[in-house]
């Protein structure tokens, strides 16, 4: 395999994982659990009150994003 697909699997899960968090975490200042679309064990994020910016995370798999 060479570095570049890799990197394509990397952004492929990113968006995945962000997809997931944006379809679930619909209200601003809660914080929601849902399931992690890579690993299938249990992630949280949440919206930020103030900005509305997206954070969450899987501890499982260590997938994190940050809008
Ligand atoms: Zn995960």
């Amino acid at each position: 395999m060479s570095e570049e697909e890799i990197d394509d699997k990397e952004i492929e899960d990113f968006l995945k994982f962000l997809k997931v968090a944006n379809e679930t975490i619909k209200e601003k200042g809660k914080m929601y659990e849902f399931e992690c679309p890579l690993c299938g064990d249990k992630a949280e994020g949440i919206k930020n009150t103030y900005n509305g910016h997206l954070f969450a995370k899987c501890k499982n798999c260590n997938m994190q994003i940050m809008e």
